[in-house]
């Protein structure tokens, strides 16, 4: 699964099909063969390289295929061996695309956006949040808040992000997408900022937010509600 987030989230957004070509090194074509496709063991054992030309290949191959399957196999400790799972599985799904996507093209495609707004408003009919309402709230709140962030910073925030939020809100309804972005602004901060103080990104240099977004979320929608819990909790006591 990790290995196919990779080829939609590098295709979808310059409109190349996701079923041809086969997959080759983008340097010297190199057509790959099937033991060269194995995920992450492929690239451990090349060492990173290109078998055809030696160039590097980037890391984010295999570490897209780690983080899938890693996601995949914790998400039923998360939320249950429930109906909530397959939500689990499409949001981490969703999410690998759009990392993979954001990083290499700092865009969010909307045809990944439409596609995968499809499947949630399929299951959340099957798998409702409860009140069924919520997730209509939820949407709303994302939408408008990340509008108006977007129009303040002026582009500082793009509107791919603007419409990931109304679809997040829709999923996880109102609460935790609030806390949601309260977690992705500040996994950006802490992150975005650490980057800049060790020199690693250039000042007004912009990074992708689809990572941060995915981290979130991912909290806000496992330990969201505990988190709050323990919050509200620290607040009586002090
Ligand atoms: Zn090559």
């Amino acid at each position: 699964m990790g290995s196919f987030f990779n080829v939609v989230g590098l295709r979808v957004p310059i409109k190349q099909s996701i079923v041809t070509p086969r997959s080759s090194c983008p340097i010297c074509k190199h057509q790959l063969k099937a033991y060269e496709l194995l995920p992450v063991l492929s690239y451990l054992i090349q060492k990173g390289k290109c078998r055809g030309c030696q160039s590097r290949i980037s890391p984010i191959y295999p570490a897209i295929e780690l983080l899938t399957g890693i996601l995949f196999m914790t998400a039923p400790y998360a939320v249950g061996w429930s109906g909530e799972l397959v939500i689990a599985l499409t949001l981490i799904s969703m999410f690998m695309v759009i990392v993979v996507s954001d990083i290499h093209y700092m865009i969010i495609p909307d045809k990944i956006l439409i596609w995968f707004a499809g499947i949630f408003l399929l299951e959340r009919i099957l798998i409702p949040l409860t009140p069924w309402w919520d997730g209509l709230l939820g949407a709303a709140a994302g939408f408008l808040l990340l509008l108006l962030i977007a129009v303040v910073s002026k582009g500082g925030m793009g509107f791919g992000d603007v419409k990931l939020y109304a679809l997040l809100g829709f999923v996880i309804g109102l609460k935790l997408v609030l806390l949601s972005f309260f977690l992705s602004t500040l996994f950006g901060a802490v992150i975005g900022g650490s980057a800049l103080l060790f020199r690693i990104i250039k000042r007004r240099q912009p990074i992708p937010f689809g990572p941060f977004i995915a981290a979130g979320t991912l909290t806000a929608y496992y330990w969201g509600n505990d988190l709050i819990r323990v919050y509200l909790q620290l607040l009586n006591y002090s």
